[in-house]
């Protein structure tokens, strides 16, 4: 791959506006797809509380614990359907990864938590205390009864401390003390207790005992989740892992602590990845096999090429620049949404700062040629303004504007004069911003400042 080339194929330009039109009407589209899984997950929580609700009788309300023990159903149902919920929303499945995009479902999923996550434990609670009722026992008694006496109930236990291990762990305040790869480890026994807590669901639930068509919704509930994360998570990744056979081919450095890591493989022309979008990449080498890292393709694929540019930050950013040439690479994606359909104008404007221009570089050159673009580039030295020369070339070459803005922070800020100031016709224009955190918010706040409309900014967050 040569760098600072404009390779990839000249577009032909739509006429004017209707790009614009295409990306509002794929936009809806994509709506429509997240509404309608949303009105189907509804739907499915509807009959399971429906299915819950129908076993408890007027007669068992009134015996002692009776409430508690429905309370306790209830919430036990409810919860294990809000954890398929939450497996299916970080499943990567296809359709809602490219309606919704892999940061919000992430998002979704978090926020989602702590229901199932507090519905479980009242049903561990409620269910302990109604039964114990009902024996006229204490509750520390009854629950070692129910887990030693009861099929399925030790796996149940099991799975309820793996619950509870993955929710502290996950909790902002103890993540923040992990390394990523220990908490991604930690949470991988999120899956190990959603399968130990299957069996006692189907044998002991009042649900499902003795009612056959309830069992076989709920367990095709379960296959058709399990089925779409092995799908998406493992099977599609492995195939276009083998189909395209990817291979490191070059390692060279950008800027300080940023190398660009070239790969070759078969089929390039046929991996469906836009310019904005990243893929997980896993390098097989000793040491690096187990872990997949997300970075953003920092040009179009020119087969048999593709590009990633890495900002050494830990310990996998970093060893990619002593990564050896002929080194296999799995991937899995593409993902993401922050890509020309984004936009609803044909005017944009690209801002970026360090190694967020990664998928600015690569969406430039993404962009239908009728759209005008401007982008602005921030780094604190020119060494540090990667891409600059690349982006100057390929904005030339489509009557674009470009400006780096280079200095110390505190002196060269990306706030609302100077955005004014480089683009003043902002307002007409989406806005695409990739940097730190700090620096996103800051220019998210500064285009709100100078009245561009919300569903016009669209932002890449590198951190997770
Ligand atoms: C959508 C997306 C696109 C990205 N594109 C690029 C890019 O083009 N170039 C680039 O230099 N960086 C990119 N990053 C950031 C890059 O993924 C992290 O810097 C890298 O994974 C850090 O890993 P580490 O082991 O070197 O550092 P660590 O010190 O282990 O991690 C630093 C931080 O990176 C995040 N992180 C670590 N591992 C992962 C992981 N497996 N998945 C998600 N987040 C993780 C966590 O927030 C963590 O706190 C991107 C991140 C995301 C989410």
């Amino acid at each position: 791959m040569t760098t600072g080339t404009l390779g990839g194929m000249p577009g032909i330009a739509p006429p004017r506006h209707q790009a614009a039109h295409n990306a509002i009407r794929l936009r809806r589209g994509r709506k429509v797809i997240a509404d309608r899984m949303l009105f189907v997950w509804g739907i499915g929580f509807g009959i399971t509380l429906a299915m819950a609700l129908s076993e408890i009788g007027r007669a068992s309300l009134a015996l002692p614990g009776g409430q508690l023990t429905a309370i306790g159903r209830v919430s036990g149902l409810a919860g294990a359907y809000l954890m398929l919920v939450m497996l299916l929303l970080v499943s990567r499945f296809a359709p809602l990864e490219r309606a919704i995009g892999q940061d919000r479902l992430v998002r979704w999923h978090r926020r989602l938590a702590p229901w199932p996550l507090s519905l479980i434990v009242l049903h561990v609670v409620a269910i302990t205390l109604g039964y114990a009722a009902a024996a006229k026992t204490g509750a520390l008694r009854e629950l070692w009864l129910l887990v030693a006496g009861v099929p399925n109930m030790l796996a149940a236990a099991a799975a309820f401390a793996l619950l509870c291990l993955t929710a502290v762990t996950s909790w902002r305040v103890a993540r923040r003390h992990l390394e990523y790869e220990t908490w991604w480890a930690l949470h991988l026994y999120f899956y190990l207790a959603l399968a130990l807590s299957f069996a006692h669901q189907v044998t002991t639930g009042a649900a499902f005992v003795g009612h056959p068509l309830a069992r076989l919704w709920w367990t095709a509930l379960w296959i058709c989740t399990v089925g779409t994360v092995v799908l998406y998570r493992m099977a599609v990744p492995l195939w276009r892992s083998l189909y395209h056979r990817l291979r490191v081919v070059s390692v060279y450095e950008e800027g300080p602590g940023v190398v660009s890591v070239v790969v070759q493989g078969k089929h390039l022309d046929r991996l469906p990845i836009e310019g904005g979008q990243f893929l997980q990449w896993r390098f097989l080498r000793r040491g690096l096999w187990w872990q997949a890292h997300p970075y953003s393709i920092s040009a179009m694929p020119r087969p048999p090429h593709l590009r990633i540019t890495v900002k050494a930050l830990g310990d996998h950013s970093a060893q990619l620049a002593r990564i050896r040439p002929g080194t296999f690479v799995a991937i899995e994606g593409p993902y993401g949404t922050f890509t020309k359909h984004a936009r609803s104008s044909d005017r944009v404007a690209l801002v970026g700062a360090g190694v967020g221009v990664t998928p600015l570089r690569a969406l430039v050159e993404d962009l239908p040629d009728g759209v005008h673009v401007v982008a602005l580039l921030r780094a604190s030295n020119h060494h540090e303004a990667v891409f600059a020369e690349e982006m100057r070339t390929l904005l030339e070459h489509r009557r674009g504007r470009f400006q780096a803005l280079v200095g110390p922070r505190g002196a060269v800020r990306l706030d609302t004069e100077t955005l004014g100031r480089f683009v003043p016709d902002l307002t007409t224009r989406d806005i695409f911003v990739c940097g730190p955190h700090g620096f996103t918010r800051q220019v998210v706040r500064a285009a709100r400042a100078l009245g561009v409309e919300p569903d016009r900014i669209h932002t890449e967050a590198f951190v997770t």
